[in-house]
Formats: C-alpha cells, sequence, structure tokens
C-alpha cells in the first residue's frame, strides 16, 4: 500500500506580494514511478522572491515556493528502481517534462518543448499547480529525483539544486577551465557557487561586486581577484579582460559596460533574471567578436554531475539555516543583497 494524497505543513504566499504564512498544501498520492520525500531543508533562492511579489506574471494563491530540497526518501512507487527508502536525495527547479521532444531526448528537460513541469506554479500533469519545496514533504516522478553525495550534508546541498546546477551549466558549456579567465557578477547565492565552482574547475575568477564589503569572502570562496562595479575605474582596468563572464545579479544592470571587459571571442551568459529588458549595444559585441548568451539550470543528467562533482570537490553552499518563521525577514535580506550566501529553511520547524 503507498501513501494516499495526504495534507502537508508548509509556509506560502496567500497572494502577490504578500508576506508567506504557515499552511497546508496537497500532495498527490504515490504513484508507480514517484518517490516521496521527507523534506528536511529548502533554500530560498532570488526567484522565489521574484515570483510571489508578481515580478514573472500572475500565479496560482497560495503558492508555496521552493526549488532547492534536500531530504531523505520515505517511500517509492511499485516501478521504483532507482532509489530506495532512507537515501539522501534532492529536487530542483523541476519535477517532470514531456520526455519525448528533441530537447528532452537531448537531456534539456529545462527546454522542454511542450512544457517543463516547474517544481512550484505550474501546471502538473493531472492539472493541479505545483507547490514547491517550503513544506515538509513532496512527492516527485523518480526521474527528476537527484542523489545527494555522502560528503556533502543536506543542509549545504539544498542550494546545489538551484544556484549550483545554473552556475555550473554555463560553466560547464563554455569550458571554464585552465587558462580562462572567468568573472562572477554579483556575490549571492548563485554568485558564490559560480566562484567556487569556476575554480575548482580550474579557472582565474574574478568578482565583480557592487561594493568591496564582500572581499574577503570571495577570495576564500576561491577568487583571486575582487573588483567593485560602483567605482567607474574598475571597467577601464579590466578592458578586454575575460573569456567568460556569468552575469547573476537579480537586477537591471549596464551589461553594454560589461561587454568591454570581454576578451576577443568572449561570452557575457545572463542567467540573472532582471524584471525589464535590458538594452543592448551589438556594435560593442562586434568590436572584439563577442556574445551575449542566457542559460536556464540545467538538465537532469547534468544536475547529477554538477552534485557528483561537489561531492567529489567538497563543494557544498555556504548557507545560514532559518527556521519557517524567519522566511520573510529572510526575503528583505536577501532583497537588501544581506546574504552570505544562502538561505536555507529548516523544514522542522514549518
Ligand atoms: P541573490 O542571492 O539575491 O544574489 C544576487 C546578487 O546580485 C546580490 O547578492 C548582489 O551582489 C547583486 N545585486 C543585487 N541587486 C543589484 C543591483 N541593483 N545592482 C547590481 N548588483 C546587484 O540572488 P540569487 O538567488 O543568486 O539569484 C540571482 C538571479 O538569478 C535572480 O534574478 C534569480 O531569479 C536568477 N536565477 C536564474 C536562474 C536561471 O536558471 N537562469 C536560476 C536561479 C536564479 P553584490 O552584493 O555582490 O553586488
Ligand atoms: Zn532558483
Amino acid at each position: 500500500m503507498t501513501t494516499p494524497l495526504s495534507s502537508v505543513k508548509a509556509y506560502a504566499a496567500p497572494a502577490e506580494g504578500r508576506p508567506l504564512v504557515p499552511t497546508t498544501i496537497e500532495r498527490r498520492a504515490v504513484g508507480a514511478n514517484d518517490v516521496l520525500i521527507e523534506i528536511s531543508y529548502a533554500g530560498i533562492c532570488h526567484s522565489d522572491i521574484h515570483t510571489v511579489r508578481g515580478e514573472w506574471g500572475p500565479q496560482d494563491y497560495p503558492l508555496a515556493p521552493g526549488h532547492e530540497i534536500a531530504g531523505i526518501v520515505a517511500e517509492v512507487g511499485a516501478d521504483v528502481t532507482t532509489f530506495k527508502p532512507g537515501d539522501r536525495v534532492g529536487v530542483g527547479c523541476m519535477v517532470n517534462s514531456c520526455g519525448h521532444c528533441k530537447n528532452c531526448r537531448n537531456g534539456d528537460q529545462q527546454y522542454c518543448l511542450n512544457g517543463t513541469v516547474f517544481t512550484y506554479g505550474s501546471t502538473d500533469r493531472d492539472g493541479t499547480t505545483t507547490q514547491g519545496g517550503y513544506s515538509t514533504s513532496i512527492v516527485v516522478d523518480a526521474g527528476f529525483v537527484l542523489a545527494i553525495p555522502d560528503g556533502i550534508g543536506l543542509a549545504e546541498a539544498a542550494p546545489l539544486l538551484c544556484a549550483g546546477i545554473t552556475t555550473y551549466s554555463p560553466l560547464a558549456h563554455w569550458n571554464a577551465g585552465p587558462g580562462k579567465k572567468v568573472a562572477v557578477v554579483g556575490l549571492g547565492g548563485l554568485g558564490h557557487m559560480a566562484v567556487k565552482i569556476a575554480a575548482a574547475l580550474g579557472a582565474e575568477v574574478t568578482v565583480l561586486s557592487q561594493s568591496l564589503k564582500k572581499q574577503e569572502d570571495g577570495k576564500r570562496l576561491g577568487a583571486a581577484h575582487y573588483y567593485a562595479t560602483s567605482d567607474p575605474g574598475t571597467f577601464e582596468q579590466l578592458a578586454g579582460e575575460f573569456d567568460l563572464i556569468i552575469n547573476t545579479v537579480s537586477a537591471n544592470i549596464d551589461l553594454n559596460a560589461l561587454f568591454g571587459t570581454l576578451a576577443v571571442n568572449g561570452t557575457l551568459v545572463s542567467v540573472g533574471a532582471a524584471p525589464d529588458p535590458s538594452p543592448v549595444d551589438g556594435s560593442l559585441l562586434s568590436a572584439g567578436r563577442r556574445s551575449f548568451a542566457g542559460s536556464m539550470i540545467g538538465g537532469i543528467a547534468q544536475t547529477q554531475e554538477m552534485l557528483d562533482f561537489c561531492g567529489q570537490h567538497n563543494l557544498g553552499a555556504d548557507i545560514e539555516v532559518i527556521s519557517a518563521d524567519q522566511i520573510n525577514e529572510a526575503y528583505e535580506r536577501v532583497l537588501a543583497s544581506d546574504v552570505r550566501y544562502r538561505f536555507v529553511i529548516d523544514t522542522a520547524t514549518l
């Protein structure tokens, strides 16, 4: 007998822009291909904040965010062979995709042509709206469950499921490694993982932050150089410098100024989701055969590859564990760039 439909504890936004409140949400009955996970920790991603503040369009409320989920398998459906109760597992930003379009077949489920089912705020196969990880348990198709390596604590692993893969994927795609100069713009949740991963890949890493306040941290995380973007001299000093820039900033910034810091053939990849479109001056790209690109999370196989890489290199996130009643305060601190470097909710406090 598998667990039937159940109500579980959660924290959810009752309406757009409103503080999150304790509530209960429904989890579906465990199907033949499903895994029931008891959630231990859920990271707070800036995307959670964009979503519940309505910056990414209207949502169904109440909505429980959370797509950096780490926990323990409690039960598996009859056809699941890849996981068993007691396994340490994670779930990231997506919980299903069509599985047969060319992007899914290529392992890019995040670009499913028939619509990726994201972990919260998406229409699930049964027509219900998906609810995220700020809750005590979740039922997920086994194909979207990841194994967490033994060497990483569950709390430190949770942010890897979004911040880790979102930065690992472009770093891997654009070949960050020895001999490559990589800049990371914005030292927040994504940015600090980008620094750790790029350094572990062997690249020479530079942080471009708004100020020098976090310089010591940046160096400890693996950066060789650290500059303040508020200092106009920075852009002159770094003209033509970088092979790859990963922009993790959650707000609109001057991308054209950054283009000038790219070397010939360099690429600026924006993973940050600024609320408004940013003007791009193509002539600055032409003047150096430069590219401007984007990237969204990463496929399931690559997410497992990232987790294994982080396990081998002992790379968990730098976290501040909070209780559920501190979620709204944590949102304010993320908005003020006062996060070192990811808030993680202890779901036992829900
Ligand atoms: P975060 O922890 O808030 O970090 C963002 C950092 O950007 C801040 O720490 C700050 O770094 C910098 N920043 C913030 N406001 C700024 C401003 N007005 N001007 C210049 N710099 C500013 O956020 P996060 O969770 O890392 O997420 C970053 C962005 O990526 C969000 O927009 C999120 O939605 C998006 N995202 C995208 C994907 C994807 O798949 N593409 C996945 C996850 C998240 P400094 O203090 O160092 O300047
Ligand atoms: Zn995220």
